[in-house]
């Protein structure tokens, strides 16, 4: 099935990424208008704490609702935000719709953590963390319910920076998540002194688990790795009940993915929700 309402507007905006001229022009005022005129949408993918059996969130991630392409996935304007200087504009439109989401379903009695992924730009920018602090605030959502989710790209590009900002956030209390784990370069000595909460397996090497044992002990040894700096570990791609069993066999934490749910629009994800068996979905007390 199509990834987008139309895979010539993908191919459009994916080109208009590294081109100059009347194009990229183009695609950059269309996409700053999509992030200001509220045509971004957020699906939800639940994250499944297997120890418990309990949805313990969800990771929010964007679509542009394009008035006349269709929807638009995010590998298709992600790049063009960053290289246009959208990013902060993009991200403080997902944070918002994020928080107001976490709220209302809060209000339904259902304490669910919200994940949202920030890019490079967003934690060399030193009012980030004042930002997220406030959107916190303006929906009365509790800085714990916040996870970002960050790859490890951010380590590149003006490294002390990040790590400071990434230090205030989690000094607010917000979880910060390395998402596609193991497919960077960062070396063990920065992951150790990195502010984070949370490591997210890359979906490459949880795919590949049940059939080879070579990934299988990279899930095993990535497991251990993040127990003993405390961190979580959550599995994404998960597409099959095997592969759901083994990572619950080995006590990896969490696990995202197909098999459990696509991401979903806010009011599917509350359905499916509701149809789970009572006490598998965290509520407040
Ligand atoms: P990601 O953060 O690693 O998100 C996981 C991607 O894998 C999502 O694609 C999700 O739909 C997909 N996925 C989930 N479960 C499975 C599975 O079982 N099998 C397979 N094959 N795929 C699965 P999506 O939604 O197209 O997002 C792609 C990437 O775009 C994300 O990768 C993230 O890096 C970026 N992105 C998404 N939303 C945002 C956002 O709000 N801001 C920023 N800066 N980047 C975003
Ligand atoms: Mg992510
Ligand atoms: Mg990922
Ligand atoms: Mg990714």
């Amino acid at each position: 099935a199509g990834r987008s309402g139309s895979s010539g507007g993908v191919a459009a905006y994916d080109d208009a990424r590294d081109g100059h001229g009347r194009h990229r022009l183009e695609a950059v005022e269309q996409l700053r208008t999509g992030i200001t005129g509220g045509q971004l949408v957020l699906h939800y993918q639940p994250k499944l704490a297997l120890a418990t059996g309990e949805v313990e969130g969800v990771e929010a991630l964007v679509r542009w609702q394009h008035p006349t392409r269709g929807l638009i996935f995010p590998d298709a304007f992600i790049d063009l935000a960053e290289s246009a200087g959208l990013m902060s504009r993009l991200t403080s439109a997902v944070v918002d719709m994020a928080l107001a989401q976490c709220r209302a379903w809060a209000d339904e009695g259902c304490l669910l953590t919200v994940s949202v992924n920030v890019s490079p730009s967003n934690l060399v920018d030193e009012d980030f963390p004042d930002e997220v602090a406030e959107a916190l605030r303006r929906h009365r959502v509790p800085a714990a319910a916040l996870v970002l989710e960050v790859t490890e790209s951010i380590l590149v590009e003006d490294r002390e920076r990040a790590v400071r900002v990434l230090s205030r956030l989690r000094e607010a209390g917000v979880g910060v998540s390395i998402d596609d784990y193991g497919t960077g370069y960062s070396s063990l000595a920065y992951l150790a002194a990195l502010p984070v909460t949370e490591l997210k397996l890359d979906r490459v090497f949880v795919a590949a688990m049940t059939g080879s044992s070579r990934a299988a002990s990279i899930v095993t040894s990535t497991l251990q790795l993040a127990h003993a700096l405390d961190l979580t570990l959550v599995a994404e791609g998960a597409e099959a009940q095997a592969t759901v069993d083994a990572l619950a066999g080995l006590g990896c934490d969490v696990v995202q993915g197909y098999h459990l749910s696509r991401p979903l629009p806010a009011e599917q994800l509350w359905s499916w929700l509701q149809n789970r068996p009572p006490a598998t979905v965290r509520s407040l007390a």
